[in-house]
């Protein structure tokens, strides 16, 4: 080994799913939306002056920060945005997971967090998730470095109550929970309403779900404005002027387009009904789903099969072959008819 590699900060990075080039494909293996953004961000985008290119963007993204403020009634001192979710759980980690005690979460979960806590030199440890896959909350209040798990979590679906949320938050006055609500516009309860109850709780969203906006990279996080100045003071001290002017205006229009999110949030859920008694019927089982999502197993036939022969049809799906979820399927609810050929496929694959 050269001298200087003993000096490499060596990370087992976090896989993305795929991004297929071929566009010919039905793509249910990232939980993006299958519904184009509301079109008055589509109108921002085209009517951007290019010539702007050439100055530095708002490094406050005031736009944007003022829109969500708005839309979720807290003060823009309360709101951080970032370059999508992960940007701003990765900031959340610099800033508030400094213990030497073990930040937890879930052993079934987003699969960032460790990565995270690796890159970033953080002690941790994985709970187990109870045997219907929920969180038991008494296993949250040993000493801990901070506490963090989506809701509902990933890649289950599965939704925890405010109430439960609120027994963690409550019994860790002396570290700062997350909870990811990445897909909680899909039926969930948001927390959000106890932010200003706890100072401790950070509830973070993004855009990439239920606002159609993956590409755009937009995620924010609201909580105590101590938190949020705690969160900006890191940001600042890495880079300013991480989110481009064209996805502040477009996040703020899209914000402000109510009508479109509810409408196409409502359309999602829909499908996902629809979907769950299809799989059911075809002899698969899932925990109920409150995302965009089903994590979903047959009764016979291998995941890992399934997940094969679906990508032969071109139909993509996300498969992990790790402990405790390598005989399940993570599905992406789409369009109706997107679901017609996953049904159609699934039924060829596993009679
Ligand atoms: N949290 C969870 C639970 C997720 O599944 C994802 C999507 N990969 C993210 C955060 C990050 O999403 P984004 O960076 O696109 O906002």
């Amino acid at each position: 080994m050269s001298s200087w590699e003993s000096n490499v900060r060596r990370v087992e990075p976090y896989v993305p799913g795929e991004q297929p080039k071929d566009k010919n494909i039905i793509k249910l293996n990232t939980n993006e939306n299958p519904y184009p953004p509301s079109p008055k961000a589509a109108e921002v985008m085209k009517a951007f002056e290019t010539d702007r290119m050439k100055l530095y963007p708002d490094p406050d993204s005031t736009v944007l920060v003022d829109a969500l403020a708005e839309r979720y009634g807290v003060k823009p001192s309360q709101v951080f945005v970032g370059v999508g979710s992960d940007d701003v759980l990765s900031m959340a980690f610099m800033t508030f997971f400094n213990s030497d005690k073990p930040v937890l979460f879930p052993d079934i979960t987003y699969s960032f967090y460790d990565v995270w806590a690796e890159v970033y030199r953080i002690p941790y440890k994985q709970i187990p998730l109870d045997e219907n896959l929920h969180i038991n909350p008494s296993d949250y209040k040993t000493e801990n470095g901070g506490i963090i798990f989506p809701n509902p979590n990933a890649p289950t679906g599965v939704l925890e109550s405010v109430e439960m949320i609120e027994e963690i938050v409550k019994a860790n006055p002396q570290s700062v929970v997350i909870i990811d609500e990445a897909y909680i516009d899909f039926g969930g309860e948001s927390c959000l309403p106890l932010v200003e109850k706890y100072e401790n709780l950070l509830v973070v969203q993004t855009f990439s779900k239920s606002r159609s906006m993956a590409g755009m990279r937009i995620g924010f996080a609201i909580g105590n404005e101590k938190l949020i100045k705690f969160m900006n003071d890191v940001k600042f001290s890495v880079n300013s002027y991480t989110m481009n002017p064209v996805t502040q205006l477009c996040g703020a229009q899209s914000v402000k387009d109510e009508e479109y999110f509810r409408k196409t949030v409502n359309m999602i859920i829909d499908t996902r009904e629809k979907t769950k008694k299809r799989l059911s019927a075809l002899g698969f089982t899932f925990p109920d789903s409150m995302s965009n999502f089903i994590f979903a197993s047959h009764k016979t036939k291998p995941a890992g099969e399934i997940f094969e022969e679906l990508k032969k049809r071109k139909i993509f799906v996300r498969y992990w072959n790790k402990p405790r979820i390598n005989n399940s399927l993570r599905i992406t609810v789409g369009t109706p008819e997107e679901m017609d050929c996953l049904i159609k496929a699934l039924e060829e694959i596993t009679t």
